[in-house]
C-alpha cells in the first residue's frame, strides 16, 4: 500500500511517499481501505516534533473508508461497511488498522470526503461550545480563524446555540465565508483590537475560542468581559509563552483553559454521543461542513504547505487513490 512516512522531524518536505506492506487486523481490530483522509493542523505539530512520536511513523489520525477485513471479536462491523475515525495514528495511508471502538458508522448521504473530516474538527467544535465555559445564549463570543476547519463548524454551532458571534480572520474572502455561516461581525486581524471587540460586545466577550495562539493570545485576554473564559485550543501561529496567573486576575477574574479533544471523548460512550450529534446535524443539514481542498495522498506535503501559508478554508482531505 502507499503511505506517507516521516523518518525525521521537520518542514513539509519530510512527508515522504513510501510503499509498505498492507497491515493485518488483530483481535478487536478492523482493516479499513481508506477512501478519504482528513488533514488537520495538529498533524503539522507531530511532523515538526512539537508533539512527541517515535520515528519513523505514518502521520494522520483521521479518515473514512470501507471495512476490508475484520479481526476476531468485532461482531458489529462487516466487510463493506462505511466507517470514519479521528483517533487512529497512521491514517495517511491507503489502509489503516483501527481498534473497532474507534470506528463510527457513516450514514448514507454523507460523502466520503465529508466523512473523513467531520470527526476531529466536528467533535472539537462540539466539546468547545458545549463543555469549556459557562456562557449562555445571548452572550457574545469571539472565534479566531473563523474560516478554518474548526472555525467554520464552531461559528455554526455557536449561532445555533444562540450566541452572538464575532469572528476574526485574515482576508476579506474568508470574512465573507464567516458571514455566510452566521457570524454577526467579522474583523480582519489589523482591526481586531481589544478596543474594537469590547465596543462590539458592550464591554467584552463572555468567551474567546482561540486556536491561533501566540499571535492572538494577548488580544484574546484583553477582549474578555469580567469573569469571562479564554478557551485556548490551538497554536496555529506558535505556542503561547508561559502566562503569569496574575494576568487572569487583572483581566477581570477570567478563566483560562487549554483543552484537548481526547479528554472530551475519553470514553467510547462520550465519543459516540458527540459523534452522533455531529452526524445528525450534518444529515439534517443544520451543520454544513465545507472541504476547501483535496490533495493527492502523494502530495501530502503540499497540503501542509497550504495550511502553513493560510491558503486553506474549511477542512482539507487527501485522496488515497492518487
Ligand atoms: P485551520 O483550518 O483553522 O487552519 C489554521 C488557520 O489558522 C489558518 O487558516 C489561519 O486562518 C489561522 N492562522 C493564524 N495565524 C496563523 C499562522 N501564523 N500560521 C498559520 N495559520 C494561522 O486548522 P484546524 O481547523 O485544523 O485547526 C485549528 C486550530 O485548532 C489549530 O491550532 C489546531 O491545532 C487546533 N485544534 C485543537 C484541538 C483541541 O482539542 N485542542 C483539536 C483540533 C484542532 P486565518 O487566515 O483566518 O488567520
Amino acid at each position: 500500500m502507499r503511505a506517507i512516512e516521516i523518518s525525521e522531524h521537520g518542514g513539509p518536505d519530510v512527508l515522504t511517499p513510501v510503499d509498505l506492506d498492507t497491515p493485518t487486523p488483530g483481535p478487536g481490530e478492523i482493516l479499513v481501505r481508506t477512501t478519504a483522509i482528513g488533514v488537520n493542523y495538529v498533524d503539522t505539530y507531530f511532523r515538526e516534533g512539537i508533539y512527541p512520536r517515535d520515528l519513523p511513523f505514518i502521520p494522520g489520525n483521521e479518515g473514512a473508508g470501507l471495512v476490508e477485513a475484520v479481526g476476531e471479536g468485532t461482531p458489529d462491523l462487516v466487510v463493506g461497511d462505511r466507517v470514519a475515525w479521528c483517533q487512529v495514528p497512521g491514517s495517511y495511508a491507503q489502509y489503516v488498522v483501527a481498534p473497532v471502538e474507534e470506528l463510527v458508522a457513516v450514514p448514507d448521504g454523507v460523502p466520503d470526503h465529508v466523512a473523513a473530516s467531520m470527526l476531529l474538527q466536528g467533535l472539537t467544535a462540539h466539546y468547545l461550545i458545549s463543555d469549556t465555559h459557562r456562557a449562555t445564549g445571548g452572550d457574545t463570543v469571539l472565534i479566531t480563524a473563523g474560516a478554518g476547519g474548526v472555525g467554520q463548524l464552531l461559528i455554526q454551532m455557536a449561532v445555533a446555540r444562540g450566541f452572538r458571534v464575532i469572528a476574526t480572520t485574515s482576508t476579506e474572502a474568508k470574512a465573507q465565508l464567516c458571514r455566510e455561516l452566521g457570524a454577526h461581525q467579522v474583523l480582519l486581524y489589523p482591526e481586531a483590537t481589544p478596543e474594537r471587540v469590547r465596543e462590539l460586545s458592550e464591554g467584552g466577550v463572555s468567551v474567546v475560542f482561540d486556536g491561533v495562539g501566540r499571535d492572538t493570545f494577548d488580544t484574546s485576554l484583553a477582549s474578555l468581559a469580567r469573569r469571562g473564559s479564554l478557551v485556548l485550543f490551538g497554536a496555529a501561529s506558535g505556542a503561547v509563552p508561559p502566562v503569569d496567573p496574575q494576568r487572569l486576575n487583572a483581566a477581570g477574574s477570567v478563566f483560562l483553559t487549554r483543552p484537548k479533544l481526547s479528554d472530551f471523548i475519553a470514553t467510547t460512550e462520550e465519543y459516540r454521543e458527540r459523534a452522533a450529534e455531529v452526524l445528525d446535524a450534518l444529515v439534517d443539514g443544520s451543520l454544513k461542513l465545507s472541504v476547501g481542498a483535496t490533495f493527492a495522498l502523494s502530495d501530502a506535503a503540499e497540503a501542509h504547505r497550504a495550511l502553513h501559508a493560510r491558503r486553506t478554508t474549511g477542512s482539507i482531505t487527501l485522496d488515497p487513490t492518487r
